[in-house]
């Protein structure tokens, strides 16, 4: 397999072996990210120095004997909400369009120690904030299998650059959805690491409670590999877990024979989306075949788990972006006194979804109103989570289609904010239960447009979910499939 479709693996073996070097990889990587970005616009900023620099890193070292990193050489896209010391992160907004971090969040820490070679920082929506990335302030994104398509959101620009061929890995970040939900429009796989699996030291926060670094690439394996490289105890994020890591990638090759495989019945029924139904089924067939037992689990609160996220995702949003005052961060608009400056600054630096869920969380969280929405919320939360507590008494692992639908197109959802919301529906509830949980591509539509089948596990086993979905991977033979770029 050559360039641009090799996978991270073989890169670093050719690094390795001296076959190529680094900064031969880099180099062609920058060169395709320049010439198909102005088309497909995932890249916020193509980072040539930094990812020239780490790449001559990697190959003095290897010159000098040293012992390679275990994705040395291996070129990395970045979601633009993770710091980077020296290279500015934008989150898609205006309010951080110039801001460059002065210090590497802990992913990217552990990114440069493996040997990795960051290209850039990618698109996204704006503060993590969407489901198609149509609320970047810097523009829509394509989706590489039909470019008038959503690539998804709100990692839209990671998702968009591992299946176009512009690195074979990527880092996003989700919240209730967000490298899921792009993986599955894009037809790559991403993992939603159980909540404290990864550090968000460095990861601008959109709902603390909520938001997981997670890992985005063409292949299960290599998704597994990206995570061993990230996950892992921090003591700078007080949710960090202590408990040790997995060997991820060892676990891809352990088959599902006497997996228990979860069917939540009536989501798949309920489908409307013939094609998502027809392809999710044949998935868990093929779970089947290779020894693993179906197991009828229902989620009764899974229903209420738009309106349990959207309000307390808000909420908790409303408080983070209280940062953004204009003064300590990014841009400035000066007015009259302080207030008048805050309010310049924060009516044109946010877009109109941002200053949305402000609101929404600012009236979730006032006084007079927190017991009826706020807290009630947490309630079903906790009701969301027993449901998965009781699902995982009868089975391993729990599936489900990761989005309602294949790649909406782009404009199709922007006017209905609740139509953009629904696009969640599946990704939601384990995010509420704080579970880990993967997409991996299941099948194509009609349209020839990317499937994702969602497969979630109780906390700490992503393990069981790299085994399942390598076992979904090699029965569809998609891994091998990319989109006609004409590049
Ligand atoms: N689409 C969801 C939202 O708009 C999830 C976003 C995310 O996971 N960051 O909030």
């Amino acid at each position: 397999m050559s360039f641009p479709w090799q996978s991270a693996f073989e890169i670093r073996e050719q690094v390795q072996s001296g076959a190529t070097t680094a900064v031969d990889v880099a180099r062609a990587y920058l060169d395709r990210a320049e010439t198909m970005n102005p088309e497909l616009a995932c890249f916020l900023t193509i980072d040539h120095e930094g990812a020239l620099a780490a790449a001559a890193q990697v190959d003095r070292a290897r010159e000098a004997g040293e012992s390679l990193g275990p994705l040395a050489g291996v070129p990395v896209a970045v979601k633009d909400n993770l710091c980077t010391r020296g290279l500015r992160t934008t989150c898609a907004s205006k309010i951080l369009e110039h801001y460059i971090p002065p210090y590497d969040a802990h992913v990217i820490e552990a990114l440069r120690r493996s040997g990795a070679v960051i290209l850039g920082k990618t698109n996204l929506d704006e503060f993590a904030m969407g489901s198609s990335n149509e609320n970047s302030a810097f523009g829509d994104v394509a989706n590489p299998w039909a470019l008038d398509r959503a690539p998804g959101g709100s990692s839209g620009g990671s998702a968009c650059a591992t299946a176009a061929g512009l690195a074979p890995l990527a880092l996003g970040s989700d919240t209730g959805g967000s490298v899921r939900q792009p993986a599955a429009f894009c037809g790559v796989t991403a993992i939603k690491p159980t909540y404290g699996r990864v550090s968000r030291y460095g990861l601008v926060a959109f709902a603390s409670s909520l938001d997981q670094v997670g890992p985005m690439a063409r292949s299960v394996r290599e998704a597994a590999s990206l995570l061993e490289v990230v996950a892992g105890h921090d003591p700078r994020d007080a949710t960090s877990a202590e408990r040790p890591t997995g060997s991820y990638l060892e676990a891809c090759d352990r088959g599902a024979k006497g997996l228990r495989v979860g069917v939540v019945r009536d989501l798949i029924d309920g489908l409307q989306d013939a094609d998502v139904r027809t392809n999710v089924e044949a998935a868990l067939s093929a779970l089947e075949t290779k020894g693993a037992t179906l197991v009828d689990v229902s989620l009764p609160h899974a229903k209420h788990a738009v309106s349990v996220y959207y309000l307390i995702a808000t909420a908790e949003a409303s408080s983070n972006l209280a940062r953004f005052d204009g003064i300590r961060y990014g841009l400035r608009v000066s007015g009259d006194d302080l207030t008048d400056t805050y309010t310049k600054t924060r009516a044109q630096g946010f877009g109109p979804e941002v200053r949305r869920r402000i609101m929404l969380g600012t009236y979730a969280l006032s006084a007079g109103y927190y017991d009826a929405f706020y807290l009630k919320a947490q309630r079903v939360r906790t009701l969301i989570r027993r449901d998965y507590d009781a699902a995982f008494e009868h089975c391993d692992v729990v599936c489900t289609p990761t989005t309602p639908t294949s790649a909406f197109a782009l404009g199709e959802k922007t006017s209905d904010p609740l139509q953009m919301y629904l696009a969640d529906i599946f990704t939601l509830p384990p995010s509420l239960a704080g579970l880990a949980a993967i997409s991996t591509p299941c099948g194509r539509s009609s349209e020839g447009l990317p499937i994702g089948l969602q497969i979630v596990a109780p906390p700490f086993e992503e393990d069981i979910l790299c085994s399942s979905a390598q076992v979904v991977e090699d029965a569809c033979g998609l891994v091998e499939a990319h989109p006609d770029l004409a590049r």
